[in-house]
């Protein structure tokens, strides 16, 4: 049965049921996933592993929406998204996911506060003050001192930490990085990935990241691996939902 109306406050879920994506035309087919099949609940986290080209940053497109599957289907919180017109899929996606990237996608124009907000620009949201909500979560990312400053101004790891309270500003369900630590250095990396941690433990959404890390990998409680278009899951983890794991 196919939704065409956008449902509010499902409980917080991802399915995907044998999922494919190829790129181009029947003579120049590029086959870059083939039944990918995995749930996951609140409070859960995955990473995806696997060699350049592999087909990683393809499968996270696919779980934000920004790209559709060729075949197979996704379910995000009960609800299949691209079933929904262009509009209210836009605005699922605005709602629902949040996404951080290896380079920030910052803003250059605009403050560090302004930034945050942006995602709070383009649907009215009934609930709260964004102003506030993005101030609270600077301040969370320890940058309450750097609000008024250009992205120019700040180090990759605070670039970082501003696109983390960016893709939280709107309470995702989805909070998907691909590659959020490849620029920093190794130090800076981990204190990037604890507040990652840290403030998607405090939300108990879903946490998603694409890494060539297997030492950022390692603190995920499900890792896979992307082996000829398909997810092999790596090993046990064993320090699943400890804190500071
Ligand atoms: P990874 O993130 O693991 O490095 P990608 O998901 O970016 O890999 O790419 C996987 C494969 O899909 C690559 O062979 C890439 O060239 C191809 N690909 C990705 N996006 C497109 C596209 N829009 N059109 C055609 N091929 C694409
Ligand atoms: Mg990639």
């Amino acid at each position: 049965m196919m939704e065409t109306k956008l449902r509010v406050s499902a409980s917080i879920s991802l399915k995907l049921s044998n999922v494919h994506k190829h790129f181009g035309s029947e003579t120049r087919r590029v086959e870059v996933l083939h039944d990918i099949s995995f749930d996951m609940a609140a409070g859960q986290t995955l990473a995806i592993t696997g060699p350049s080209g592999s087909g990683k940053s393809t499968l996270l497109h696919l779980i934000g929406t920004l790209d559709q599957p060729s075949a197979g289907s996704i379910e995000i919180n009960g609800q299949t998204p691209f079933s929904l017109p262009e509009p209210e899929l836009a605005k699922f996606r605005n709602q629902v996911v949040g996404f951080v990237f290896q380079d920030h996608h910052l803003l250059p124009q605009y403050s560090v506060l302004e930034n945050v907000l942006i995602p709070t620009l383009a649907f009215k949201n009934k609930n709260g003050n964004p102003e506030k909500r993005a101030r609270e979560l600077l301040e969370r990312v320890g940058l309450a001192h750097r609000l008024d400053h250009r992205p120019a101004e700040l180090s990759g790891g605070e670039r970082q930490r501003v696109a983390i309270a960016r893709a939280l500003i709107n309470r995702p369900s989805l909070l998907l990085c691909d590659e959020p630590t490849g620029d920093l250095d190794r130090s800076t990396a981990n204190t990037v990935a604890s507040l990652l941690f840290e403030l998607h433990r405090e939300a108990q959404n879903i946490l998603i990241a694409v890494t060539h890390s297997l030492e950022l990998a390692s603190r995920f409680g499900k890792r896979f691996e992307l082996v000829e278009g398909t997810c092999v899951e790596v090993g046990i983890n064993l320090k699943q939902n400890k804190p500071n794991a």
